[in-house]
C-alpha cells in the first residue's frame, strides 16, 4: 500500500516537473520556428544555422521528457494484455529497422521458436525495439556485423537474448549502464546520439514481468543481453 502510494508520488512528481519542463520548451521550440519561418529571407546563413540547433536541443528536450514521464508509468500503469505473437513482434521490428540494418551491412537473425505470450503488446515491442536499437547503434566497425534473437524455455520463465558481435562493454559497466542517464563514458560512445533511457526503460518493463535483465560481453567482442519473464505473469489466468 505504501508502495503504492509513494509510487503514485513518483509519478505525480514526474508529471509535474516533465508539465512545467515542456511547457516553456515548446514555447522555445515554437518562437524559433516562427522567426525562421517569418524572418527567414532576412537572417544570415549562420543566424538561420543557430536557430535550428535551438529547435533541435528543444526537440530532443521534449523527446527526453516524454521518455522520463513513460518511464515513470510503466509500473504504475498497466496495459491491456492481449496475445502477442513473438515472431510476428520481431519481424515487424525488424522491418522498422531495415534501413538501418541495411545501411551498415547487419545480418539480423531470428529463430523459429518463439512462443505467443499473454502481455501488453507495446512494452514488450518497447523492450526488444531498445535492445534491437542499442545492438545496431553500438555495433561499430567490423567485417560481417550480425545480430541474433534467441529463445530458450528456462525454469518456468521464457528467456529471451538479443546477441551482437559489436564493440562490447567492460566488466566495470555491465551494471551501471542499467541505471538512467548512465552510458558508457568513452569518446566513441559520446558521439553516438543517445541520452541512457533505453535500457532502464526495459529493466523497468522486465521487471514488471517479474523477469531479470543482464548482460554478458567483452570489450571487442560483442555483447549479449538476456532477459526472462516470468511465466506466470505472460498467460491467460485460465
Ligand atoms: P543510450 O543508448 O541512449 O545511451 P541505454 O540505456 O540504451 O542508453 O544504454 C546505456 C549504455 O549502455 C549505452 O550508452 C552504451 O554505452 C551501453 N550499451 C547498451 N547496449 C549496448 C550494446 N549492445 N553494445 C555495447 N554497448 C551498449
Amino acid at each position: 500500500m505504501r508502495l503504492r502510494r509513494e509510487m503514485a508520488e513518483k509519478e505525480d512528481f514526474l508529471r509535474a516537473v516533465s508539465h512545467d519542463l515542456g511547457a516553456p520548451l515548446r514555447n522555445i521550440l515554437g518562437i524559433a520556428n516562427m522567426i525562421e519561418r517569418k524572418f527567414g529571407n532576412e537572417l544570415t546563413d549562420e543566424v538561420r544555422d543557430r536557430l535550428r540547433r535551438i529547435s533541435k536541443n528543444a526537440q530532443q528536450e521534449l523527446e527526453l521528457i516524454a521518455e522520463l514521464l513513460e518511464l515513470s508509468r510503466i509500473k504504475t500503469r498497466r496495459q491491456q494484455f492481449e496475445p502477442v505473437d513473438i515472431k510476428q513482434l520481431l519481424q515487424q521490428i525488424q522491418d522498422n529497422f531495415s534501413y538501418a540494418l541495411e545501411e551498415h551491412n547487419i545480418q539480423l537473425v531470428l529463430q523459429n521458436n518463439y512462443p505467443v505470450i499473454i502481455a501488453e503488446k507495446n512494452r514488450i515491442k518497447q523492450v526488444f525495439q531498445n535492445l534491437i536499437d542499442n545492438a545496431i547503434k553500438y555495433i561499430g566497425e567490423r567485417a560481417d556485423p550480425r545480430i541474433e534473437i534467441g529463445y530458450a524455455n528456462f525454469n518456468g520463465m521464457h528467456k529471451f537474448w538479443v546477441k551482437d558481435n559489436g564493440r562490447g562493454i567492460r566488466k566495470e559497466d555491465q551494471q551501471t549502464i542499467f541505471h538512467v542517464f548512465r552510458r558508457v563514458k568513452d569518446p566513441k560512445i559520446a558521439t553516438i546520439p543517445g541520452k541512457g533511457v533505453g535500457l532502464t526503460t526495459v529493466k523497468s518493463i522486465i521487471e514488471t514481468y517479474n523477469g531479470e535483465i543482464w548482460v554478458e560481453s567483452e570489450l571487442g567482442q560483442g555483447s549479449t543481453f538476456y532477459f526472462t519473464l516470468d511465466k506466470m505473469t505472460v498467460q491467460d489466468a485460465a
